[in-house]
């Protein structure tokens, strides 16, 4: 059973205040069951789509954790039973969010993506984009904002990676002590190649796909 094997071994040697996500995008139902019935509950999609239809097939006990780029016009699709959205990459996504969940009476824990890597292609607000939407977040009565989630650059410069989670803790640390609530607690940053340098950094929330499940074959999808 190697899911499980993977799955026990790194959340055995996890401190006890990271909680593991484990990314099971591209993933079949079965390979999640294993992870399932080894006692795992939070399980993290980039895909809207596929994450509906697991939510469908799997155990209702399960956190699903949005953690991909999210449009506008899927988030009522989710909004009624996700656990975490991880992604909410601008103001206009969070309103959206946040009206659906007005829809349905519920609150919708969010992340704020802060842009933290040196690559274009990666997602996310810049620290001017984080301070607008704190400043407007009295008006969302249907978000919890829970923390900041961020990707490091792809890189094998430990020192790069290393100053990026550095960056965003000092934010999360800054934004976290202007509060009084303990609502925005996590820190959402480190995946297969670089959680333990996350958790180091400060990481309270991994997100580990390849770790635990073996390397992506993405030639079906296409
Ligand atoms: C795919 C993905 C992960 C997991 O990546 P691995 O390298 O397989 O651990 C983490 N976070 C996000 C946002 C992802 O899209």
């Amino acid at each position: 059973m190697p899911v499980a094997d993977n799955l026990l071994k790194i959340k055995k040697e996890l401190p006890s205040h990271v909680t593991l996500v484990a990314v099971s995008k591209t993933r079949t139902v079965e390979e999640i069951k294993e992870a399932v019935d080894a006692g795992h509950v939070d399980f993290g999609e980039n895909k809207v789509q596929e994450m509906l239809q697991k939510h469908e097939q799997l155990p209702q006990t399960i956190r699903w954790h949005m953690i991909g780029h999210l449009q506008t016009n899927k988030v009522k699709q989710v909004v009624s039973f996700v656990h975490l959205i991880h992604s909410v990459d601008s103001l206009k996504l969070l309103k959206e969010i946040n009206k659906e969940a007005a829809k349905i009476s519920r609150k919708v824990n969010c992340l704020l993506q802060v842009h933290i890597a040196k690559e274009e292609t990666k997602f996310g607000l810049d620290y001017n984009e984080v301070e607008e939407i704190l400043r407007q977040e009295d008006s969302f009565k249907n978000i919890v904002l829970c923390g900041l989630m961020g990707m490091a650059t792809n890189t094998t410069d430990e020192q790069i990676i290393r100053n990026e989670f550095r960056s965003l803790k000092k934010l999360f640390n800054k934004i976290r002590g202007g509060r009084k609530n303990s609502e925005f607690s996590i820190l959402s940053m480190g995946m297969s190649g670089d959680y333990q340098l996350a958790i180091e950094e400060g990481s309270n929330m991994i997100r580990v796909g390849t770790a635990i499940f073996g390397d992506r074959d993405y030639s079906s999808n296409v």
